[in-house]
Order: structure tokens, then sequence, then C-alpha cells
């Protein structure tokens, strides 16, 4: 280079510096603007003054977005000091990143709290606030953009930390609670799930959802339509949802899952994101089951317990009163039981009840319900039925009970007693009337059923005994 280019630069840069000192001094509202004598120095001292402060680092950048100002606040942020020391004539370059602020220049458009984050060699990572502004042209220079910059470094670590820690904690709950999160995008149909999403779904990377139709097609059939409409991403909008399904995993496993998401509002008030979790429950509602189960049935027979069938009856009893729906009771009880006990042991007995559960089963409606009553006595709620018909399966019973003798025990049988609901007659006076009944089988010589109408003291006619 030619010391007379060299001259004409560095005239060329003082005017660049000086107009941006001046259209600097724009943007400071001072009256009245000295005057005079040194009316240049004067005019340019407040901008200057400020310039020289701590408190902001102002920089210009020509449109190559070069450095063509720095103040000292700038130099140290950008590691100007370092890269071109104070006295070197070159236009130092500013850190990369802040390079795109020189389209300000050329395109006239203010930028303001814009987020720029600068990596230098000397200082590292920082992350700055930025306002730009172009600065005006007198007519003739190139275009120049003047940058006031604010580090943010210190607030962005400690809320990174902060959030990184709160992160971190939401992770250890639901890892420990066993939970699934996902995130999903309403306006561009896509999820996000974490590992144990996929861990629950048993899913490989190669399977991951995307789409909501991804993921529904992983429920199990007959849940896809009821979930579809409960859970499709517009339903609901913000509030919190919570449903329950089964999935079909890839390996063919079913597994129970209870979902739980809300929707994220965007400052307009529109659900713009859905986040929610998944948690598998099938070990939860396989023990519920099971407990509800062990609540209604007796563990010997596998039967309805008592409890559960005086339930059945109640409903029975309020179905007869409010439609008139017929319904009868058989009672009846294992003939002699003490002695297959006595003989045989107590096992030997409790074989005998077991097996006698699956005979009496096998010539039940679906819609006759069986219960252990006590002992070795059970009681068959049989509806839509009246004393006719209930005496019809009363024999059918006692014949596939004594017809077949008990493996090791022999022959074993049953006696009964039938009883139909009747109108004005409580539950408890049906259940009297069938044991009466059964007595009187017991009394008549066991192995035999009997109605309670045609007993004795309560047949209209017929022959006062034996009653059957
Ligand atoms: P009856 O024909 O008059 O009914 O004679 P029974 O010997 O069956 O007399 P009862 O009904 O009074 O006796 C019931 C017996 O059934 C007494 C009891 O030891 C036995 N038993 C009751 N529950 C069970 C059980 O769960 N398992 C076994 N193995 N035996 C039972
Ligand atoms: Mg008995
Ligand atoms: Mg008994």
């Amino acid at each position: 280079m030619a010391p007379d280019d060299s001259r004409a630069d560095k005239d060329d840069a003082q005017r660049l510096i000086r107009r941006a000192l001046e259209a600097l001094q724009g943007a400071f509202t001072v009256s009245p603007v000295p005057t005079g004598g040194d009316e240049d120095q004067a005019r340019l001292a407040l901008p200057a003054l400020v310039l020289a402060t701590e408190a902001a680092a102002i920089a210009v950048l020509d449109e190559r977005g070069g450095v063509i100002f720095a103040n000292p606040k700038a130099r140290q942020l950008l590691d100007l000091n370092h890269t071109t020391p104070p006295g070197d004539d070159r236009a130092p370059d500013p850190p990369s990143e802040l390079l795109a602020f020189r389209l300000v220049a050329i395109t006239g458009t203010p930028l303001f709290d814009a987020r720029c984050e600068i990596h230098t060699a000397e200082r590292g990572r920082h992350v700055l606030s930025v306002n730009a502004a172009p600065l005006p042209d007198s007519g003739n220079g190139p275009p120049l953009v003047a940058l006031a910059m604010t580090d943010l470094t210190g607030q962005y670590d400690y809320y990174e930390h902060a959030l990184r820690e709160s992160e971190q904690r939401l992770k250890l709950a639901t890892e420990a609670a066993g939970l699934g999160v996902w995130e999903y995008d309403l306006e561009t149909d896509t999820y996000h799930w974490d590992e144990r999403m996929m861990a629950i779904y048993g899913l490989d990377e190669s399977q991951r959802p995307v789409t909501y139709q991804d993921w529904l097609a992983l429920l199990v059939p007959e849940h896809q339509d009821r979930l579809h409409a409960a859970s499709s991403p517009g339903a609901g909008r913000s509030e919190r949802r919570e449903i329950e399904f089964r999935i079909r995993r890839p390996d063919g496993e079913q597994r129970h899952i209870r979902a739980v998401w809300q929707g994220i509002e965007d400052p307009h008030g529109r659900t713009q994101r859905l986040v929610g979790t998944n948690e598998d429950i099938t070990e939860q509602r396989e023990l519920q089951s099971e407990l509800e189960y062990r609540a209604a049935h007796d563990p010997l027979t596998d039967l309805f317990n008592r409890a559960k069938i005086q339930q059945l009856l109640r409903a029975a009893q309020a179905a007869f009163t409010r439609h008139g729906t017929p319904f009868a009771v058989l009672l009846f009880d294992v003939d002699h039981f003490k002695r297959v006990n006595d003989r045989y042991g107590h096992g030997a007995g409790d074989a005998v009840l077991w097996e006698m559960a699956r005979r009496i089963e096998s010539v039940l409606r679906e819609t006759d319900h069986m219960g252990r009553w006590g002992g070795e006595e059970f009681l068959v709620l049989a509806s839509q039925t009246d004393e006719a018909g209930a005496k019809t399966l009363a024999e059918r019973i006692r014949r596939q009970v004594a017809q077949t003798p008990f493996e090791g025990v022999g022959t074993v049988t049953v006696s009964l007693g039938v009883a139909a609901a009747e109108a004005g007659t409580s539950l408890e006076t049906l259940e009297q009337r069938a044991d009466r009944a059964l007595y009187a089988a017991k009394h008549n010589g066991r192995n035999q059923s009997v109605r309670y109408s045609r007993l004795p003291e309560t047949a209209d006619d017929g022959p006062a005994a034996p009653a059957r």
C-alpha cells in the first residue's frame, strides 16, 4: 500500500468516526446545543462522555462488518484489544456472530433487544442484548450501524443453572414415579417423547411416533375410536385432562396406560402445545381387579361369596318390585357331608365342594348366579324364572351332582329348596321360604328338591305329604 493511500484511508476512517459520533449525538436530546468557536468540540462533548462510560458497550460497524468505532467497554466485551491492539489502523473484525448486524446498515431497519451469543478466544461465551440502529447517511458515505450492547451472561448463567436444576428435579420426580413425558405441537402435529415413553410403549428408535395418528395406531383397536373423541388434540383446549387406555406393544403385549396432559397457551390464549405424562398402570390395574375379585368371591370354590350374592339378590328384588321382573331362589345343601369329611378327610371334602361348583355352573344360564351361602350350602339366583321353572333347574342341578361319582369319594347328593319372588314379600321371607323347602327335602329323605308352595302347610291343594 502506497503511503498516500494509507493517509487517505486514515482520513476516511476519521470522517466515518465523526459521522458516527454526530449520529449518536442525535440520540441525546440536549438543549441548548452549544454553538460558537469550539462548536465542533462542544457538540461532540456529550456523546463522547457517554461513550466513555462503562455502562454500555457501544460500537459502530461498517457495511462489511468492520468495527470502525468501539468505546472502551465494547473493546473489552468484544475482545478487540486482543485481536487488534489500540493504535492499529486496521478496522478490527468483531466476533463473527455480530456480523449479521451489518444488515441493519443495509436494510435501514433498527433491531431492539436482539439476543446474540458470542464466543471470543480470550473471554469465552457471552450472551448479549443488542440494540442496532442504522446511522443516518448524510448522502455520500457508506451505510453504518451503531450497536449498543449489554452483557447478559451473568443473568443467563443464573437462569440456565436454575432451569437445569428444575429440569433435573422434574426428571428425578418423573423417573421415580415411572412417568413418561411427552409434548405435542398442535401446529405441526408433532410429538416429542422422552426415553421412558419409548420404554413404556416398547418401541425402538425406528418406531418413534411423530404424528397424532402415529400415537393413536399404538392403542388397542377397541380404544382407538373412544380415545379419538376424548383426546384429539383440539379437544378440551387447555384444562387438565386424564384418560386411561390400553396399548399394544410391538411384541404383542398389552399394557394399561394412564395419560394426563394439559394445554400450554400462547400469549393470545390459543392452545399451542400439549404437555403430559404416561404411566404404565398395568400392575396397579391387575392388583385392583384381583382385590375386586377377592372381595366378591369365595376362595375355596371361586363362586360368589355370601355378600356378593346378597347384593345380587337385592338388585333382583328391586327389579321385581319396580318392573315385576320375576326371579326365584334355589337353596341347597350337601347331604351327609360330615361323613365325606370323616371318611376321606377335610381336603377331599374341599375338593368335592370345588368340583360340585363347576358341575352346577355348567347347567346354569348366564343370567343365573350361584354363590356359596355358607359351609356346604349354596344359593342360586335364577333370574326371569317362576317357581316351576326354578324347580326344573333344581332337578337339573340335583341330577348333575348325583349322576357322576366324585373322584375318590363316590356319589354325593344334594337337597334343594325352591321359592319364587312374590308381590308383597320381603327378601328375608323369600330366603326363609327356600330354607323351609330345603329342610323339607332333607326331612323327606334327601337327594331331592322341594318347592315352597308345595309344602303341606303352604299348599292350597294337593296331598299333605310328601312335598316335592
Ligand atoms: P345333612 O345332610 O343333614 O346336611 O348332613 P351334613 O353332614 O351335611 O350336616 P351339616 O350340613 O350340618 O354339616 C355340614 C358339614 O360340612 C360340617 C362341616 O364340617 C362341613 N363343612 C362345612 N364347610 C366345609 C368346607 O369348607 N370344607 C369341608 N371339607 N367341609 C366343610
Ligand atoms: Mg349338609
Ligand atoms: Mg349344611
